[in-house]
């Protein structure tokens, strides 16, 4: 016998547990862009005439985000979504993901904007991994940062007002936790300021699937019937983060709502350090004019040393 759907009297496909909800795939829809709707005006992510740039990595986050963007944004007509992908220049990996994130975007008449490090900083990352000269520095650390600035660069060309990135709850929580752990609390107040005090040179990014868990992301790709390439990336590395997702999703598994605790901690965490003066002011790169608190930005002073 199916089990009701706990909004209507459809057959439930999805059990929520931190809500508590069994919800039908229309259901399990609206709830998800109910939730996603509810974050972006709590963190005032959007406005009515953005242009949004839309990071589509091939993975099922973004996939998700992307088709959440346009349902939410078809109800104004005065905005505009523009998915981009940066593409490092990883062997077996990126360019499989590539190809599923071109399906997803023309599945909604969209095009795909691609910018890749090779075109951007003269090398792919395979090859920086390859050739540089300090092994400490893992691969993870020049994908940050070359992404980083990568994504600031797109958007700028894309002319767009914000940047919107496929982060889901199991990621900001993790981040948070691994924040408080390694001492460094100023920076949970960088995860949600978003637009509040925008900094010249810097697109504001948003992440609007914050409040939706990776198991939402799962249940909502696989209705929607989205394309996207799941497999590991080969340089996948950070053994911290693993450890404490392992953790964290037993503790969501045994009493659900633990993500969203979390979440809420750091809302509080960061509102109250937001009342103390900032520490770090920017600058100009004196070699690219990213902003930056150093004389040099991160990125040129990798590509120097590479
Ligand atoms: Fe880049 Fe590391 Fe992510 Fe691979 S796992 S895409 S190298 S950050
Ligand atoms: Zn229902
Ligand atoms: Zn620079």
């Amino acid at each position: 016998m199916s089990v009701k759907c706990s909004k209507c009297e459809k057959s439930a496909v999805y059990l929520r547990r931190y809500t508590n909800e069994r919800l039908c795939v229309s259901c399990l829809l609206e709830c998800t862009l109910d939730r996603v709707r509810r974050t972006i005006n709590k963190y005032d992510m959007l406005k009515r005439h953005d242009r949004i740039a839309v990071a589509i990595s091939g993975g099922k986050d973004s996939a998700a985000l992307l088709d959440i963007l346009v349902r939410i944004e078809d109800a104004y007509s005065e905005s505009e979504i523009l998915p981009f992908t940066i593409d490092e220049g990883i062997m077996g990996y990126r360019d499989e993901a590539l190809k599923a994130a071109k399906k997803l975007v023309g599945l909604h008449g969209l095009d795909l904007h691609i910018w890749s490090f090779n075109e951007l900083f003269g090398k792919t990352l395979d090859e920086i991994v390859k050739n540089r000269s300090d092994t400490s520095f893992g691969a993870c650390s020049y994908c940050g940062v070359f992404r980083r600035k990568a994504m600031n660069d797109a958007a700028i060309a894309l002319d767009a007002d914000v940047v919107a990135t496929g982060h889901i709850m199991d990621d900001e929580a993790q981040t948070i936790l691994m924040n408080i752990m390694r001492g460094d609390t100023r920076r949970i107040t960088r995860g949600n300021r978003f637009r509040a005090n925008p900094v010249d040179g810097f697109i504001p990014r948003i992440k609007p699937l914050m409040g939706i868990s990776q198991r939402d992301v799962i249940a909502y790709t696989h209705y929607m019937h989205l394309p996207y390439h799941d497999v590991p990336c080969p340089y996948a590395e950070e053994a911290y983060r693993s450890e404490v997702r392992i953790f964290l999703n037993k503790m969501e598994y045994r009493h659900p709502g633990t993500f969203l605790a979390i979440l809420s901690s750091g809302d509080v965490i960061s509102k109250s350090l937001l009342t103390r003066p900032s520490d770090s002011t920017f600058r100009k790169c004196d070699k690219c004019g990213s902003p930056t608190p150093r004389n040099v930005c991160k990125a040129c002073s990798l590509l120097e040393e590479l």
